[in-house]
């Protein structure tokens, strides 16, 4: 009778968290990522002035607009897209380094990033959309962040309604009333599918010896 050891490797998924702003993602994607170190962050590059707290290479990479431009042009980024006035890119080598590595990467990208890796990377995505509860509670989040002036927010609550719209391209949908019931979700999301066959490594040998084929 033949043996049969169990696939050891896992091939790392991608999953995109997007939300208008003020849904609550940025927090609970510190927490899965405080509580999961197989999940690595994608971390921007940014046009966008760091708002007080941030810090270069964890929240963003803030660069400029001639910066960004050149890195467009080498191909740099993965996708990258205009919100809210300012540039916004996902840098391609760290992600590629991460799922080398077995880890799965989070992304904070809005509905266009998602679009465009959507046509190039499609099998190894996860798509979770993050809502308010209500609209009334988006406001009081985006106001009480308070690090953003008054038009700002206004900016944001003013797109959050389109942002919304493309909550049917996702494959998932988070209400998030409670962070922590939210956390939960996601966490079960990735359960799930980390546990797709497309996603278990030497899975068919697997089988096949399991079968005794070989
Ligand atoms: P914020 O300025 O509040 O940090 O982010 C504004 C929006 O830009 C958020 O919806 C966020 O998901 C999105 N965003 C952040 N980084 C990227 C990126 O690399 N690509 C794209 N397409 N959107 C991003």
């Amino acid at each position: 009778m033949s043996t049969a050891t169990p696939p050891l490797g896992r091939r790392g998924l991608m999953l995109v968290l997007s939300s208008p702003s003020g849904a609550g993602k940025t927090t609970l994607s510190r927490l899965l990522l405080a509580q999961d170190p197989e999940i690595a962050m994608s971390v921007s590059v940014t046009t966008r002035p760091p708002r007080p707290g941030e810090i270069e290479g964890k929240d963003y990479f803030f660069v400029d607009h001639a910066r960004f431009e050149q890195m467009v042009e080498q191909g740099e980024l993965l996708e990258h897209a205009r919100v809210f006035g300012n540039m916004y890119g996902t840098p391609r080598a760290a992600v590629a380094q991460a799922l080398d590595a077995g880890r799965d990467v989070l992304f904070d990208i809005d509905w266009q990033g998602t679009q465009q890796l959507d046509g190039t990377v499609a099998p190894d995505m996860v798509k979770v959309f993050i809502l308010p509860p209500s609209t009334e509670e988006l406001e009081k989040r985006l106001k009480t962040r308070a690090q953003d002036s008054e038009e700002v927010v206004a900016g944001r609550m003013a797109k959050a309604a389109d942002e919304m719209s493309h909550w049917r391209e996702y494959d998932y949908v988070i209400i998030n009333t409670d962070v922590q019931e939210s956390l939960a979700r996601l966490t079960t999301i990735l359960a799930a599918e980390r546990l797709r066959i497309n996603r278990q490594v030497g899975l068919a040998d697997f089988v096949n010896r399991l079968r005794g084929a070989d």
